[in-house]
């Protein structure tokens, strides 16, 4: 994956996160269990450009501390693992917020009313601006519940490299954007037509927002309970396969995790 400038910059990178950061993290992220070898120090490598190209800033007093780095470093890259780096291109930022932060957004209606939004938020990924996350909610991703921020907002920046946050992200040549649509928009339906009916999804019912939020926590899905995406949606979890060309059902239950 990484060509051969990238391999002289990975040996100065390398030894600036000690071995025992690395196992930490590794340690407190169950969905990274089941790699190779070869595949985790891909994952890591990837990891160090990752936080050498992009800027991490704290915002409302948060220092940023190496581990919260690479904790960042980690989740946002293993979408993007066989994708490459070029897939979060257009941006630099991640800003990380100690917990919840509270974005002061304005905007006037058709009848020119200013409205001011006041909503606490976990992250948000902007069009070709920062990812901002709350360092709480990152941690959280230690649990392998089908709620993990990281995911959550760099899946939105992988939709939106074609524009709106849509749900239908550049698909790879061997894929069809036929069939994506289709798949993606009838299990949509269903995902509805359930939440609607009162039902207790365990994929996130905020799922339910829009066609880039599903895509979005489907990302969370596939990659923290690829077992309950499996057996709900199949034909979704193929999808992602071919998307992000990993099978993280199978390597999970290797690791002996699901
Ligand atoms: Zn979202």
């Amino acid at each position: 994956m990484t060509n051969w400038l990238e391999q002289r910059l990975l040996q100065r990178l390398r030894p600036r996160v000690p071995e025992p950061l690395w196992r930490k993290a590794w340690e407190r992220l169950p969905l990274l269990q089941g790699f190779s070898a070869d595949e985790e120090q891909a994952l890591r490598d990837l990891a160090l450009l990752f936080l050498h190209r992009k800027s991490l800033e704290g915002a409302a007093g948060l220092e940023v501390t190496p581990e919260m780095r690479v904790m960042v470093g980690l989740q946002a890259c293993l979408p993007v693992l066989r994708l490459g780096l070029e897939w979060y291109r257009d941006w630099v930022s991640v800003i990380l917020y100690p917990d919840e932060f509270v974005p002061e957004r304005e905007w006037v209606d058709e009848a020119g009313v200013v409205w001011v939004s006041q909503e606490p938020r976990t992250g948000e990924a902007w069009e070709r601006g920062p990812v901002i996350l709350a360092w709480s909610e990152v941690a959280a991703g230690s649990l392998l519940d089908g709620v993990n921020v990281v995911l959550h907002e760099f899946a939105h920046k992988l939709d939106m490299l074609d524009g709106m946050a849509n749900g239908h992200p550049p698909l790879h040549r061997d894929m069809s954007n036929a069939r994506w649509a289709e798949v993606l928009s009838s299990a949509y339906r269903d995902f509805n037509r359930r939440v609607d009916a009162g039902e207790d999804p365990d994929i996130d019912p905020y799922g339910a927002e829009s066609p880039g939020e599903f895509f979005a926590v489907l990302t969370e899905a596939f990659f923290e309970l690829p077992d309950i995406l499996q057996a709900e949606y199949p034909a979704v979890y193929e999808q992602f396969s071919a998307f992000y060309r990993q099978d993280p059902l199978t390597r999970l239950r290797g690791a002996g995790v699901l």
